[in-house]
């Protein structure tokens, strides 16, 4: 249908109001649509390049250009796995913004889950000779356990993507009164809030263990705010960029990223499960010195978290 009727009334009156309004929502509409199509012509677009991989393949092997062996089929399987990913991505990407992801919510022991996933990663880590560290620990937050898994292997993951061998990657985990709104990323910042966070964490590790010597099963507290910080050593990330990278499809280094098998929609999806959890997600980075980004979540989530459907277990 045609959006872009206006209505225009002069001055002041009630009917002047409401047709403002009117035209703002109109406004918003137009904008919404043109949304949900870039959005279709993006799918459309990531679903393509992959499919004419598969396709060209296919058809060498059935005309006998290509022999049918283990090397021939092993990129079809990879590039069939990634757009099945690349659709659960999607689904999960797509239910989150309207608001109905399913959250298993449950207490979480935040440090427990990055260490796990440093532990997955392991090989690779040191395949690249890279240095991973976790710091500081923090109290038990209620949310669920496999969306903040997911949120962690995304941000490691590209941490160790963009990290040339020989470098290191520091997972900080701390509680704090509030979101934390600001952190710097040079050497000596970086050093500082790395002393800070050993600090709180160990605050946080002891309050924890009295906790679980107190009342058997630690006690989930209701208010305040964890931190996780994840910073590389890396390539970083351009400032002009900063803007888009939460964006879904988006990647600084266009052909590169698609090959490394990486769907675009990392951080996208990362954003939207931590904001299900009334949280926060930010970056900061510099070419050349590594990215941070910082992730705030309330211990507990309220109503606030966009109306997905929380299931408490
Ligand atoms: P992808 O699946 O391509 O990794 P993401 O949404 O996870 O998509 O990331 C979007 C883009 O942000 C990446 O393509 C990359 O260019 C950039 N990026 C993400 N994390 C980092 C990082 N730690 N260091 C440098 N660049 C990064």
């Amino acid at each position: 249908g045609d959006l872009s009727s206006r209505v225009e009334v002069e001055g002041k009156g009630d009917i002047a109001l409401l047709a403002q309004d009117f035209n703002r929502m109109t406004e918003q509409l137009t904008r919404n649509e043109e949304v949900r199509r870039n959005m279709v012509a993006d799918i459309a677009h990531e679903l393509r390049t992959p499919l004419a991989v598969i396709l060209g393949k296919l058809e060498s092997i059935q005309e006998g250009v290509l022999p049918s062996t283990p090397e021939t089929i092993l990129p079809i399987q990879d590039e069939t796995l990634r757009l099945i990913r690349l659709v659960r991505d999607l689904q999960q990407l797509s239910l989150a913004e309207a608001g109905k992801l399913p959250m298993n919510l449950k207490p979480v022991n935040l440090r427990q889950i990055v260490e796990k996933i440093t532990e997955q990663f392991a090989i690779e880590f040191e395949e690249r000779g890279l240095h991973i560290e976790v710091i500081g620990d923090v109290p038990e937050v209620i949310g669920d356990p496999d969306r903040l898994t997911q949120v962690f292997v995304n941000l490691i993951g590209n941490a160790l993507l963009h990290t040339p061998a020989g470098g290191s990657l520091s997972v900080l985990l701390a509680e704090a009164e509030r979101p934390l709104e600001d952190a710097l990323i040079d050497d000596e910042t970086r050093r500082r809030l790395r002393d800070v966070f050993r600090r709180k964490g160990e605050k946080a590790e002891e309050a924890n263990r009295n906790r679980r010597d107190d009342n058997g099963p630690s006690e989930v507290r209701s208010d305040g705010w964890v931190q996780v910080t994840v910073v590389d050593s890396g390539e970083g990330i351009p400032e002009e960029e900063l803007d888009h990278i939460f964006d879904r499809f988006y990647r600084v280094d266009k052909a590169r990223e698609r090959e490394s098998g990486g769907t675009g929609l990392g951080l996208a999806i990362a954003k939207e499960f931590i904001q299900a959890h009334g949280g926060s997600i930010q970056v900061k980075s510099k070419p050349g010195v590594g990215s941070c980004f910082w992730i705030s979540l309330p211990i507990k989530p309220n109503a606030s978290t966009k109306g997905n459907t929380l299931t408490i277990s």
